[in-house]
């Protein structure tokens, strides 16, 4: 029997790195794409020595060639976190459009099921409060954030243009705020900085005065939800994340808790148009999906914590996105 064969982009990455394992699991050949810009070969290292994955380095806004069957395109590839975005500007909006051009071409030539994985920063500073599906978000294309948003905003018109005038088997996944295991410590999100400020002993800087809320989801069941739509026949877009609206003090205020630290708590500028309520309406997953979420946040928190713990916290570890970081070679072959 053929085994089903799934590419996905950015796969060497926080989220994608955990896609291409569970695809696997799921009895997939996993063809993985990278440029190592904010991933790195690490991420995927336990599975080289699975016979039925190749990772491979390619920038998607160039070209992309895959020879053979295709049956999913899972297009994850982006900068995700604001310093990486901020930092790689034009990079975020060739990935969003002509790396989602590229990737729906593929799913187009290989008649395969096509997942973007979009975000819920298409929602800006949102005005409607969970946001829903059907809401079209508030963002401001000419701020720092314009760069990652408007870009995600142009793959999920893409994406559905494809369908409805190529009839591209496609879906679009509305990503919340995710956390786990093999983020980069000093990526800028709020999690991975806070644990290793809490781990170090350092003061946790809390952006304004701390009010503002955010709903975070612990890595597999954001993944579970993922391949649930890329199974599914729904279009979307399809809101994946978690409910449990917290503070972004409060959650200072937790991983402090969690990590047993006598870190203070400190009050640093909060970025222009960083949004100020976060809380997906995930009532198309619960009922078309069947899904929600599993892990309790504390949990959630508890093992990426200990996963942090491991690593070695200082300045030397940090991975600065640059495209001269990228390695020249990577095991695995192309698809071709
Ligand atoms: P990440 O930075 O860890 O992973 C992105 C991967 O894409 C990296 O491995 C990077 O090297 C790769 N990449 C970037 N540009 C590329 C290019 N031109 N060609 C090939 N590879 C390229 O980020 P992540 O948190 O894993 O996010 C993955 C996807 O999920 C992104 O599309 C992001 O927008 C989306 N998302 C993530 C979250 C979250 O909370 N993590 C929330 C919403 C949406």
């Amino acid at each position: 029997m053929r085994l089903r064969r799934a590419v996905v982009t950015g796969g060497a990455g926080f989220l994608g790195s955990h896609l291409c394992h569970r695809l696997l699991q799921e009895g997939y050949e996993v063809v993985c794409l990278d440029d190592f810009c904010t991933g790195t070969s690490a991420n995927v290292e336990h599975l080289l020595e699975d016979r039925r994955f190749r990772l491979v380095r390619a920038d998607v806004t160039d070209y992309i060639h895959v020879s053979g069957h295709v049956d999913a395109v899972l297009h994850m590839a982006s900068p995700a976190s604001p310093i990486d975005y901020l930092q790689l500007p034009l990079q975020t909006l060739k990935v969003g459009s002509i790396g989602t051009l590229h990737s729906l071409g593929l799913a187009r030539d290989k008649q395969a099921r096509f997942l973007l994985a979009s975000t819920s920063e298409s929602y800006g500073d949102p005005l409607v409060h969970p946001q829903p599906e059907t809401y079209w978000g508030n963002v401001n294309p000419v701020g720092p954030r314009g760069v990652y948003d408007e870009a995600k905003r142009f793959g999920e018109a893409t994406t559905m243009a494809y369908r409805n005038a190529r009839e591209v088997n496609t879906t679009i996944a509305r990503i919340f705020n995710t956390f786990g295991p093999r983020m980069r410590p000093n990526d800028g999100r709020a999690i991975p900085t806070f644990i290793g400020q809490a781990v170090r002993g350092e003061p946790l800087t809390v952006a304004g005065d701390g009010s503002q809320t955010r709903s975070v989801c612990y890595v597999d069941d954001l993944i579970e939800g993922l391949v649930r739509l890329l199974h599914s026949e729904l279009a979307g877009p399809v809101n994946i994340g978690n409910c449990g609206e917290m503070s972004v003090l409060d959650l200072a205020r937790l991983i402090i808790d969690l990590t047993g630290s006598s870190s203070d708590i400190v009050f640093v500028d909060r970025p222009q148009d960083d949004p100020t309520v976060r809380r997906p309406d995930i009532t198309l997953a619960r009922t078309a999906l069947g899904w929600e979420p599993q892990v309790d946040v504390r949990d959630g928190l508890r093992r990426t914590i200990e996963w942090f713990r491991e690593l070695t916290l200082t300045p030397e570890s940090v991975v600065v996105p640059q495209q001269s970081q990228v390695p020249l070679l990577v095991s695995g072959v192309t698809g071709s």
